[in-house]
């Protein structure tokens, strides 16, 4: 199996304008960049143009202004810190539309950088309006697309410009889509699937695909909930969502060759808060005035048990509620047990990337994803629009 789109190792840029489409949704605090991760993760495809002599147009959405300029979402403190990795002046662009760009457009040398403004701040952008697609695409003379994590949304700057121009997919994007869909189609086996986390709704579906894929799925976090509460289990105060869901998971998990791990024990809080009364359940039941609010120490060894045996680990969110101290314990047995796995290990989603920073163990990770949502929709299968849109590799690249 091989990537099947173009790469951007093999455009011709050398003089020529190229339109990057880079993930630079940061979070901000106080007018400046406060994490640059998603930054520093472009740099590999803004470094390899720069050395081959194109001049770079980058664009990128930032926050949800809605269609409308707003000011506090503006990329001029990504262009500023853009510019201090590089080493180099970035010019940001008034806007991302002939009038509010040509101008520096035109004087871009080759190895220069512009950075337009957010593209969100043009109502066709989530639209994907084919004469925004194509006023972008008249900027350049190539495209690119890097941002992975917004690759699952058909916008004008990921899909529809893409009609226009040769479209190239990014370094970062052919490593994302290249490492997760190893997982689901060759992985290592066994192969074990951690899942926890809060955003319940949006991880069932990820459950029914590695019922097909996986050895073995391990749940916890918020996650779990919906699966005691479909068991019959009383929940308490916990966060419970996707009874419905759960309930057909089991069944299939039943008629599957994939093992469905729910935890035997949990930690207990009244509220969701660092200084609440804490207690060790016995099991699983949550007694009415409580929440569950990790995984419990059994469960913990179990599941750092199967992570420790797994020829292929992936692991997207947390435990239990990690960020505070009392209830972080499961998940930080999780991420050190991932950390010192001897299988190919990945982790996925915002939360999860989150707590092994915090754990300093993101560099013992074979592949940590930047994309939380394209990640979840690309292991379940899904077709991603940013990087359908891009030109297939021609037969020669496949087989090199
Ligand atoms: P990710 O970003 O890794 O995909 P999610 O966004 O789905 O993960 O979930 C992360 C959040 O889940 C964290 O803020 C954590 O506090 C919360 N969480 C985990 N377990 C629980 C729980 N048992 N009860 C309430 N919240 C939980
Ligand atoms: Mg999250």
């Amino acid at each position: 199996m091989s990537f099947a789109k173009a790469s951007v190792r093999d455009a011709e840029v050398k003089g020529r304008r190229v339109l990057v489409r880079v993930d630079f949704n940061v979070p901000l605090a106080d007018g400046e960049v406060a994490d640059d991760t998603r930054i520093r993760a472009a740099l590999p495809t803004i470094e390899l143009l720069r050395e081959r002599g194109a001049a770079l147009i980058l664009m990128s959405h930032l926050g949800r202004p809605q269609g409308e300029r707003d000011p506090a979402l503006s990329m001029a403190p990504v262009a500023k810190r853009l510019g201090e990795i590089l080493g180099i002046e970035v010019k940001l662009a008034a806007g991302v539309i002939e009038g509010d760009v040509d101008l520096t457009c035109g004087a871009l040398g080759p190895g220069d950088v512009l950075l337009l403004e957010n593209v969100r701040f043009e109502p066709g952008e989530t639209k994907n309006d084919p004469h925004l697609a194509e006023s972008l695409a008249q900027l350049a003379d190539v495209y690119v697309n890097d941002a992975f994590g917004a690759a699952h949304r058909a916008h004008a700057s990921t899909a529809g410009v893409a009609d226009h121009l040769p479209a190239y997919a990014g370094l970062l994007l052919e490593r994302e889509v290249t490492e997760l869909t190893k997982v689901v189609e060759s992985p290592r086996r066994p192969l074990v699937v951690v899942l926890g986390g809060a955003k319940v709704s949006d991880k069932v579906g990820v459950i029914d695909r590695f019922l097909e894929v996986a050895d073995r799925i391990l749940i916890g976090g918020a996650m779990c909930f919906g699966f005691f509460k479909a068991q019959g289990i009383e929940t308490g105060n916990s966060l419970v969502e996707g009874v419905e869901l759960a309930k057909e998971a089991l069944e299939r998990a039943e008629g599957s060759d994939c093992e469905l791990l729910l935890p035997v024990d949990l930690v207990l809080g009244r509220e969701f808060s660092a200084e609440t009364e804490r207690k060790e359940g016995e099991g699983v039941e949550v007694p009415e005035g409580w929440m569950g609010l990790d995984i419990g120490p059994r469960t913990a060894e179990a599941y750092a048990q199967a992570v420790a045996e797994a020829g292929t680990v992936l692991w997207n969110g947390p435990m239990g509620a990690f960020e505070l101290e009392p209830f972080a314990a499961g998940t930080r047995a999780v991420a050190e047990a991932v950390a010192q796995a001897p299988g190919t290990t990945v982790v996925g989603g915002g939360d999860s990337v989150a707590a092994l920073n915090r754990f300093g163990l993101e560099d013992e990770v074979d592949w940590v994803s930047t994309g939380g949502g394209a990640s979840l929709e690309l292991l379940e299968g899904k077709k991603l629009p940013g990087v359908e849109a891009l030109l297939d590799a021609e037969e020669e690249t496949v087989n090199a």
